[in-house]
C-alpha cells in the first residue's frame, strides 16, 4: 500500500502525480473532514499580535501531548487539520521561473519541463496561472506580476476523490518502523494504536511535522535545522501609481520582496490599534507591506529530541543587523521617489511560519539527512519527502508554486516510481 502523509497542497499534489502514473494511493491526515471544521482566518491571524499560532487548538494540544513537544522561543503553526496550512494559504502564485536554482542539484530546465502539468493542477485548484513579465521601475524597485486568488484544497480533493484516491482522516502518524515497513498510527477519535504495513511512503506533513516524524523514526538523526525567512511588516506610503501590489526592493546591502495590503484588508486590520494614532496621515496613500528578506538573512528553527521530548527553538540570524537595516531604509527613502517606508514591525523567527529549504538534495550517501533529486530519503527504502522541506531557498514569498512544481517533477520524472 502506498501512503501519503499529509493532506495539504503538497500531499494532494503527490496523489495527483501518482494518479497520472496510474498508481493508487491513500492520503492520511489527523484532521476532521475538510469543511466540517472551516476556519476563520481573522480569528487566527488576530490572535497574539497577529501571529498565527495554530488552526485547531484541540488537535494541536492533543498532538503536542502525544509528541511530548517543548516549544522554546518559537511559535509555529501546527496545521494539523485536514488540508493543513494550505487551507489558510494566501493564494499568491508567482512565476515558477523565478526560483533560485543556482545552489540546487536540480536544473531549472528539469523543473520547467512540468510547466504544462502545473498549469493543469492550478486549473483544478481554480487558480489562474500568470505569464506576465516583471518590470524594473528604477534601480531600487522591481514590480512583479503575480496572480492572487485565495484557494483552499477542496477542489483538488474533490478531483482526487473522483479518481479513487482514498482519504483517511483522524489518523496521526507517530512513527515509521523502517525495518518492518510499518506505520505506527494514533487514531485521534478512538485513541487506538494502529499499525499499517506500507510498500512506499511520501512524507508531506510540512517542514516541522516532517522533521518530527523523521526524528521519531530514524535513531541516528538527532537534530534537524529548518530555515525561516526573516520577515517583517512595514507601514508604506506610496507616492506614485503602482501597477502591481508586489515588488522587490533593493535597500543598501539588503534585498527584500514585498506585498502591499490596503489598511482595510485583513493584514491592515491587525495594525488597527497602531493606526488609531495616525489621524494626521492621509490613509489612502498608506499600505501595509508584508516583506521577506533575502535568504542570506534567514533564521533557523532547531528541532531536536532529548529524553523522549521534542525541543523546537527559533534562532535569528546574527548576520541580520536591525540598526544597520533601519539606516539603510532611511537612505532608501531618500533615494527613491516611489515609496517611503515609515514604520517597521519585525516578526520573531519561529513566528512567521515561512519555512522550508532544509533537507539537502545530495548525491552523497554519507550524509545522514539528505534526499536524492527525486526526494528519496538517504539510505532508506521507499521513503520520499514531498513537501517544501527540500526546497532550496525560501526568500521569495509565493513558496507553494515551487514546492508543487518540484513534487510533480520528482514523481513524474522518476522511472522507479
Ligand atoms: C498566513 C499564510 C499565508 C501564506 N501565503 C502564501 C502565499 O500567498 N503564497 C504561497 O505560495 N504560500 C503561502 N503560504 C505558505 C503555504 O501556506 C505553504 O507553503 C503550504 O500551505 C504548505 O503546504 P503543505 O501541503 O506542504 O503543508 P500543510 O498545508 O501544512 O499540510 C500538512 C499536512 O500534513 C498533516 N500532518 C502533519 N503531521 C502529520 C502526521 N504526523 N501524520 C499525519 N498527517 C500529518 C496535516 O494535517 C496537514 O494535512 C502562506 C502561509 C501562511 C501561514
Amino acid at each position: 500500500m502506498i501512503y501519503i502523509i499529509g493532506s495539504g497542497f503538497s500531499g494532494l499534489t503527490t496523489a495527483y502525480a501518482l494518479n497520472k502514473k496510474g498508481i493508487k494511493s491513500t492520503v492520511i491526515s489527523p484532521g476532521e473532514k475538510y469543511k466540517t471544521k472551516n476556519i476563520s482566518l481573522i480569528k487566527y491571524l488576530l490572535k497574539n499580535n497577529g501571529e498565527i499560532l495554530n488552526n485547531s487548538n484541540f488537535l494541536s494540544k492533543k498532538i503536542n501531548k502525544l509528541n511530548k513537544a517543548n516549544v522554546i522561543n518559537c511559535k509555529y503553526l501546527l496545521s494539523h487539520m485536514d488540508g493543513g496550512q494550505s487551507n489558510i494559504w494566501g493564494g499568491v502564485v508567482g512565476n515558477i521561473g523565478e526560483y533560485n536554482y543556482n545552489d540546487s542539484h536540480i536544473k531549472k530546465s528539469e523543473i520547467l519541463k512540468y510547466k504544462k502539468e502545473i498549469i493543469n493542477l492550478l486549473k483544478i485548484i481554480n487558480i489562474k496561472y500568470i505569464k506576465k513579465k516583471n518590470k524594473k521601475i528604477n534601480s531600487y524597485l522591481l514590480e512583479k506580476n503575480y496572480s492572487v486568488s485565495k484557494k483552499d484544497v477542496s477542489n483538488l480533493k474533490r478531483y482526487l476523490l473522483k479518481k479513487k484516491v482514498i482519504f483517511k482522516n483522524n489518523l496521526f502518524v507517530k512513527k515509521i518502523d523502517l525495518k518492518k515497513s510499518i506505520l505506527k498510527i494514533h487514531d485521534i477519535k478512538t485513541n487506538d494504536q494502529i499499525s499499517l504495513p506500507y510498500t512506499r511512503l511520501f512524507l508531506s506533513c510540512g517542514p516541522i511535522e516532517t522533521s518530527k516524524l523523521i526524528l521519531n523514526s530514524i535513531k541516528n538523526i538527532k537534530k534537524i535545522v529548518l530555515k525561516e525567512t526573516q520577515h517583517f511588516y512595514a507601514l508604506i506610503k506610496v507616492n506614485h501609481n503602482l501597477k502591481s501590489r508586489f515588488f522587490d526592493a533593493k535597500c543598501g546591502k539588503y534585498k527584500f520582496s514585498c506585498q502591499l495590503y490596503s489598511l482595510k484588508n485583513i493584514v491592515g486590520l491587525f495594525f488597527k490599534n497602531y493606526l488609531k494614532n495616525l489621524n494626521s496621515f492621509n490613509k489612502n496613500k498608506f499600505f501595509i507591506g508584508q516583506c521577506y528578506l533575502h535568504s542570506n538573512y534567514s533564521g533557523k528553527i532547531n528541532i531536536s529530541k532529548k529524553s523522549n521530548k521534542f525541543i523546537i527553538e527559533g534562532k535569528p540570524n546574527l548576520r541580520f543587523n536591525i540598526s544597520q537595516f533601519k539606516t539603510d531604509i532611511k537612505k532608501f527613502n531618500k533615494q527613491n521617489k516611489i515609496l517611503k517606508i515609515k514604520k517597521l514591525f519585525f516578526n520573531k523567527i519561529g513566528a512567521s511560519n515561512h519555512l522550508g529549504g532544509s533537507i539537502p538534495v545530495t548525491n552523497n550517501k554519507n550524509i545522514k539527512l539528505g534526499v536524492s533529486k527525486f526526494g528519496k530519503l538517504n539510505n532508506q527504502k521507499n521513503i520520499y519527502i514531498s513537501d517544501s522541506s527540500i526546497l532550496n531557498d525560501i526568500d521569495i514569498s509565493p513558496i507553494t508554486i515551487f514546492s508543487l512544481n518540484n513534487i510533480l517533477r520528482m514523481i513524474l520524472s522518476n522511472k522507479k516510481i
